[in-house]
Formats: C-alpha cells, structure tokens, sequence
C-alpha cells in the first residue's frame, strides 16, 4: 500500500514509525518545514504528564475566561474578533464545561496518556533512543493553602484510576527539588506524580526519524500541502508546492493545521490552534537548575530542565493562527519563575517563541478513518501531543491494519 502522511511532527512521525514496522508498505511524510519537528514539537514544555491529563473544559472555566476578556495577565488570553473557527470551537467547549463531562474527558486523557507513556518506554528500549529523558516524577505545585487543597482534592480523580500520586508538604518539597531551597516560604505544598517525566519531543522525533529513513520511509521536507483532490468519495491525490503525490491511503497530521486542509473537503473538524508561549534559557555551570520539572499551578506555568537549557512555557492564547509576539508577553511567566528558581538560568538570553496546541473541546485527539473513504486523521492531541504521541500513533496503526487497538479508541472516533 502507498501511504502519504501529511505532517512530520511528533504525531506524523510516531505514526509513520508504527506503520513502517512491517516493512511492507511504501510511506512517504511531507512537511512544509525544511526540518521535522519544527513547530509545538520542538517548543512544547517537554513534560511526559499523565499525571497532568485534566480537561481543561471544567465548570470553573467559563468564568476564568471572561476575566481574560478584560485582564492580560491571565493564562487564558482571548483576542476577540470574527472567527467562525473560534466561535464554533468555544461553543462545543462550553457545552462540556460541567462536571460529568469534565470526569469522563479526564478518564479518557488518562488512558491514552497511560498507554502512550507505556508505547514510548517501549520503543525508547526496543530503539535505545536518548532524549534528554528524565524519568524521575514531575511536581505540581501550588504556592497557597487554598489551591493546595483543592488541588490535593482534584488529583483524587487519577489516583482512583491508579496514577501514582503523593502529597507533599513544602518541606517535602524541598526534600524532593532542592532549587527551590531558597524559597520554600512561597510554596504550600504540591501533588508529585513519580511516574511523569520530561523529554526532549524533536530530539525523539528526529531519531524516530533516522530509523524511519532506515525502513525506506521517504521524507519529502521543504514542501507545502495546499489541498486534498476528492473523486468519487477516495482522495485522489493530494496537492503540493512540489507537485501533485497520489497514494493509497492519505493520513493527516498537521496538528493545528488539520482543519484548513480538511474543511474544504467537507469535514470540519473542531480543532483550535491554541497559541502557547515558550521561552528556552542556556544553563551554565555557575546556575542551579531545578533537577526534576514542575508546573506552578497557581500561575500555570510549567518548566524543566532540558539538556544545557531550562525550558518554560505558558499561556493559553485564542488568537487565530497569528504566531506573533512580543518580549512583554513573556513577563508574567518570567516572574512566577524568576520568584522561585532566581538563579537557575541565564535569564539575560532567552530565546522566545510560540506555537499552536491543536486543542479540540474535550481535549481528546481524533484517530480515525473519515467519511472519505481513504483518508484518515491523527491529530487534536491539544496541550498534552507529547505524551499522546507515541500511543496515538500505535492506535492509528491498528485501526488502518485493522486489528483491535489496545486500549478503547471509541473515544477518539471522527463524529
Ligand atoms: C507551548 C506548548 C507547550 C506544550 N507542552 C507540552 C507538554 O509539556 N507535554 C505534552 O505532552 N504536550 C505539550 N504540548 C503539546 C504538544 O507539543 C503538541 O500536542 C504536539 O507537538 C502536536 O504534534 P503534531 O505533530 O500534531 O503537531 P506539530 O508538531 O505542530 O506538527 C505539525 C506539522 O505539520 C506541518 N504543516 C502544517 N501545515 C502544513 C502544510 N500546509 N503542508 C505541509 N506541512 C504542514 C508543520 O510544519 C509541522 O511540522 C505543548 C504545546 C505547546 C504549544
């Protein structure tokens, strides 16, 4: 079988490694970037975080972001303005904005980040790949009684579905990361999960990569996918500033790019591009580094240390696909780090940048065949790719070899 998957971050190359380990079929992987893994791959804030895996659709969310219609300092940050795509996006969000929905969309994250952290550890040993991983626990830390406690209260949703968890007091945490020594006054206490980790996602996607190259998989970089030609309810070909590529079967990965491609062929998938700021600092020999990451959940940012470098990210920004910034926008997320780790970067060189999250409503992916009868999706796996990847990948391979996933992929049909 001929099979073009359009996209080469995490997600297109995870799945092209899956579906290479029979050596059969004839792959190739198109990106518009010259290098693979060049978008919320290379920037996200390299956390493995089952722990993590919370709806952000909640019952408090819809007050939070109406204060961030009017205040710029929050974490959610709405640039208003006529956009069908956000507008539609919004309104399937609110509708899962309550308990029972936020439940079941938390389990679901849960059992794909499960299965995907056991996928990753499984060909991270099968391939000896090195990534930067540190595999040591990650903290969730919340700076005020009030949030501890309710934070403490919140993690009780995974522990009941087996996630390792502990409650730390701040000497505890202290104990567990002593960067934060100095500080220990602000902190109130944190949920550690000492089976999250940290990784680094394009260092692991570029050698997922390399062994691809070694099966035969081509890589057609530097070339941009423009559309989809349909005949007959099958893909055709699809369209490209090189030229036009015809294949068997079509998968697309395009993370929050998804939708623009497949809307105009009739399926409207609802996938927002979730604008996240990243801010990578050198480390030197002269800094403390933290030694495991940690999400400050009062302020929602979550950083770690990533080979020579610190790595922050923050900032869930509705804007459309504008990738813009400006040094301003990443002071709030520098603050809340400089208040608790002051000495652990170089923070007179950073390097900013930002990225889309290709978040839909209830935070699930979508991994499936479409109404079309030869084109499939693996994309939507929003703030949490990185560790969705390797187990969305091994799921979209099953459903196209058609054999039985291994975990329940209902959840992630196309509707
Ligand atoms: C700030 C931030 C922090 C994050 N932190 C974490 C974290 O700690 N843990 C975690 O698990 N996840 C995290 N994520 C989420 C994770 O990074 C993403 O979900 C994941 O990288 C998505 O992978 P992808 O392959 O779908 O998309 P991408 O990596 O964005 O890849 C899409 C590819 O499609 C290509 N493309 C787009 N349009 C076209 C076109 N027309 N033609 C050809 N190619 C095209 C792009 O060049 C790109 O290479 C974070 C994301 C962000 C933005």
């Amino acid at each position: 079988m001929r099979i073009v998957i359009l996209g080469a971050g995490v997600i297109g190359i995870t799945t092209a490694y899956e579906l290479a380990r029979s050596g059969t079929h004839q792959i190739t992987v198109v990106d518009t970037s010259p290098e693979i893994a060049s978008e919320a791959s290379a920037v996200n804030a390299s956390m493995i975080a089952p722990g993590h895996a919370f709806a952000w659709a909640s019952p408090k969310v819809p007050g939070i972001l109406l204060k961030s219609l009017y205040r710029n300092d929050q974490a959610f940050r709405i640039r208003l303005r006529f956009d069908r795509q956000f507008w539609r996006w919004t309104a399937l969000f609110l509708k899962q904005c309550n308990s029972t929905d936020a439940h079941r969309n938390t389990l679901r994250k849960h059992a794909l980040c499960v299965y995907s952290q056991h996928r990753l550890d499984h060909i991270t040993r099968e391939q000896s790949i090195e990534y930067d991983q540190i595999q040591q626990g990650l903290l969730y830390l919340f700076r005020s009684p009030e949030t501890f406690k309710k934070g403490v209260e919140h993690s009780r949703i995974l522990a009941e579905r087996g996630q390792q968890t502990e409650i730390l007091n701040a000497d505890e945490v202290v104990d567990m990361e002593p960067a934060y020594h100095g500080v220990r006054a602000k902190i109130a206490g944190a949920v550690y999960c000492p089976t999250d980790g940290t990784g680094n996602a394009r260092m692991f996607t570029h050698s997922l990569a390399e062994i691809c190259a070694d099966r035969d998989v081509e890589f057609l970089l530097d070339t941009r996918v423009s559309a989809l030609t349909v005949d007959h309810n099958r893909i055709s070909a699809v369209k490209t500033s090189g030229g036009e590529l015809e294949a068997d079967l079509y998968i697309v990965a395009l993370g929050a790019h998804t939708p623009l491609l497949l809307k105009p062929v009739g399926i409207d998938l609802p996938i927002y591009p979730v604008k996240g700021y990243s801010l990578t600092l050198p480390v030197k020999s002269r800094h403390r580094p933290p030694r495991i990451g940690t999400v400050d959940e009062d302020n929602l940012v979550a950083f770690a240390p990533l080979g020579n470098s610190l790595r922050a990210t923050a900032t869930a920004e509705f804007a459309g696909y504008s990738s813009t910034h400006r040094p301003k926008d990443f002071q709030p997320m520098i603050r809340a780090l400089t208040g608790l780790l002051p000495n652990a970067a170089d923070y007179d060189s950073p390097d900013y940048k930002t990225c889309f999250r290709p978040m839909t409503p209830q935070g699930t992916p979508y991994i499936g065949f479409t109404k079309i009868e030869n084109l499939f999706v693996n994309s939507g796996q929003g703030h949490m790719g990185w560790t969705m990847a390797c187990g969305s990948a091994k799921i979209a391979a099953d459903l196209i070899f058609g054999e039985e996933p291994e975990i329940d992929a209902a959840p992630f049909r196309l509707t």
